[in-house]
């Protein structure tokens, strides 16, 4: 058994089993003899199951949201709104099992088909940030596919698949469709990349544990998602709305205290507007409520584990720009941090995963986007400018998979989302992740 704590309190709420290979192999085995079924389930009663699974995760809200507040020390604010996104994506794959067919293409001698066919079992790998929410993205387009699905949780926020996976039962979902398996990842997540069984796996984490994946999948030429890390840049041009960007950007980077993926943690700003931007970010900065994350109005909680706060203190060398407060005794705390870098500094190019922005002034369109592209990272980003061809300029320019103009958000339900370069390939939301789990059949049929 593992023990799973609450990042504010350093308590221990629940003690998780941790599976072995073994046990992983007989959870993959059930999956498997559940798939012939559930791929012939009817398209529409597979949809009635995951929109009653959207509809009972609505009427769990506030369990699960306060679940995943405590095992992530996430704000309960944010966990809400995670949690009724992870019900807005059912809904959408619900809708999306019978919006995902074939076509017939003009051929000679016959009618030519396509068929979008389930792969089979689907090992799915998460990470601690944003615990059912990502589980969700995956989840959603793999049962709409019609595969079944081994999930594994990361070892320190399992509870809301867990609760998940009682849900599902609770709806209807057959037995051996949705699993879950709790437990270290090199040795029940390896035992998923490996099996001969398992079709593909969808993953999201650090790109060196995306790199192993990649690596163990090739002995079965297994297929990969990968959703990995980034290094987002927050472009600010001096037309913008100053105060607007200003008053968003903390939020860009510190929520979740900062181990998001989609951070921008590059905040590049156009010389001319440096100072007066700086001065607009540290008050903002300073506003950030910091503190209990079961109180409604936290924005900012700790962050996951002692061992991350030391790999985020590592980032931060000499006196920092602006350094925020942190409430004293247990929990894992970091202060929001503001420091000015150059292009070429380590906290400019390195993913920290904490609530550390670095400040870089750039002086003109050009500089900016090859500073934001000179990174092996390309998730997000965002444009701030009152200039709408430049904003469409410098978007096409930026190698990276998801941007915003304008506004500092990155997920929608209904949009694609996923990285350039080294944060991954594949998409995830939207109808672009039915393509991930799903293989095209080709037909041919002679008239002759
Ligand atoms: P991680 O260490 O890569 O872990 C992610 C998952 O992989 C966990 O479930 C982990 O299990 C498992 N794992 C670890 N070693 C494994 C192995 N050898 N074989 C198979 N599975 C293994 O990432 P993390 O520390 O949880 O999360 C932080 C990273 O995730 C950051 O780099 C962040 O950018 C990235 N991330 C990316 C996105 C995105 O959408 N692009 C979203 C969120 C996070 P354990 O629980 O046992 O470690
Ligand atoms: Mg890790």
């Amino acid at each position: 058994m593992t023990a799973v704590l609450n990042p504010a309190t350093e308590e221990t709420i629940a003690e998780v089993e941790a599976h072995s290979a073994e046990q992983t192999d007989e959870t993959v085995a059930r999956a498997k003899a559940a798939f012939p079924a559930w791929r012939a389930v009817a398209p529409a009663d597979r949809a009635r199951l995951l929109r009653r699974l959207a509809t009972l995760v609505e009427e769990h809200h506030e369990e699960l949201s306060r679940i995943e507040s405590r095992n992530a020390g996430k704000p309960i604010a944010g966990a809400r709104g995670e949690i009724g996104m992870v019900a807005q994506v059912f809904h959408f794959y619900a809708g999306a099992v019978d919006k995902h067919y074939g076509e017939t293409i003009p051929v000679a001698g016959g009618v030519d088909m396509t068929f979008r066919e389930p792969l089979g079992v689907v090992g799915l790998i998460v990470p601690w940030n944003f615990p059912l929410n990502i589980s969700s993205w995956k989840l959603g387009p793999a049962l709409a596919c019609g595969n079944t699905v081994v999930l594994k949780p990361a070892e320190l926020t399992p509870l809301s698949a867990l609760r998940l996976a009682e849900l599902a039962l609770e709806v209807g979902i057959p037995e051996g469709v949705l699993n879950v398996v709790t437990g270290k990842g090199s040795v029940v997540g390896q035992r998923l990349i490996e099996h001969p069984d398992v079709a593909k796996i969808g993953f999201t984490g650090s790109t060196e544990v995306g790199q192993q994946v990649m690596r163990g999948a090739a002995g079965t030429i297994k297929r990969v998602t990968l959703e990995l890390g980034g290094k987002s840049a927050n472009v600010v041009f001096a037309d913008a709305d100053l105060e607007k960007a200003a008053a968003s950007a903390p939020y860009a980077v510190f929520d979740n205290a900062g181990q998001d993926c989609c951070a921008r943690s590059r905040i590049l700003v156009e010389k001319s507007v440096y100072d007066r931007f700086a001065e607009l970010l540290v008050t903002a900065t300073r506003g950030v409520r910091v503190g209990d994350p079961e109180l409604d109005d936290t924005e900012m909680g700790p962050l996951i584990s002692a061992a991350h706060r030391e790999t985020v203190a590592s980032f931060v060398e000499g006196e920092p720009f602006f350094r925020g407060d942190v409430p004293g005794g247990k929990g894992y705390w970091y202060p929001a941090t503001l420091v000015e870098a150059r292009p070429d500094d380590r906290i400019a190019r390195e993913e920290v995963f904490g609530p550390v922005a670095a400040l870089i002034p750039f002086t003109d369109e050009a500089e900016a986007v090859r500073i934001a592209n000179d990174s092996v990272y390309g998730l997000s980003g965002s444009i701030w400018t009152r200039d709408g061809a430049r904003a469409l300029r410098v978007a096409r320019a930026l190698e990276t998979g998801v941007l915003s103009i304008n506004s500092n958000s990155s997920v929608r339900v209904s949009t694609p989302f996923g990285g350039f370069k080294q944060s991954g390939f594949g998409r995830e939301l939207g109808m672009e992740a039915m393509a991930g789990y799903s293989e095209v059949k080709n037909v041919f049929y002679s008239t002759e």
